[in-house]
């Protein structure tokens, strides 16, 4: 069963007896070495409880690095679906109508047609931009979706997502 934390039962479980066994190492040695007064006996019952600060120690290690694993894992889980998400939305991108599109009412190449405008790649036509973004894009792009574009680069640098002329 999953939980709403990273951790596990059994990561539970570790960190419960290992923290368990320190605080009782502790607790014990304390015991143990204030009822004498002999040094090297003190001695072992500090050695005692420095055990047992050393397992909960390695107790807590586990518990971190337990929740770490997790943490990459739900990270890659999350950039796959991502990246699924993506490219579903390009797909319906491609199959909605060129006339549903934001960018239909720019104007084309004159006395050229669509074959024109998108066979000048690299040279600002078939590739739009707007203001405040720091890319051009093509016209489906993700990034310019829903945004007032202009044809035309903009002196700016191509997107890195939909790669431009
Ligand atoms: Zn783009």
């Amino acid at each position: 069963m999953r939980t709403a934390g990273p951790w596990r039962a059994g990561d539970r479980r570790t960190f419960a007896w290992t923290t368990g066994l320190g605080l009782a190492g502790l607790v014990i040695g304390y015991w143990g070495a204030s009822g004498t007064v002999a040094q090297s006996t003190q001695l072992r019952w500090t050695a005692l409880a420095v055990a047992g600060v050393a397992v909960a120690g390695l107790g807590n290690a586990v518990w971190l690095a337990a929740a770490a694993r997790d943490v990459r894992a739900r990270r890659g889980q999350m950039s796959v679906r991502l990246s699924m998400a993506l490219a579903g939305a390009e797909k319906s991108a491609q199959l909605a109508p060129p006339g549903a599109r934001d960018y239909a009412h720019l104007p084309r190449a004159e006395g050229q047609g669509a074959a024109a405008s998108t066979a000048g790649g690299g040279s600002g036509v078939g590739v739009v931009t707007a203001e405040g973004m720091t890319h051009y894009h093509r016209p489906d792009c993700l990034m310019v979706v829903g945004k007032t574009v202009r044809e035309g680069t903009g002196r700016k640098r191509p997107c890195p997502i939909c790669r431009p002329g």
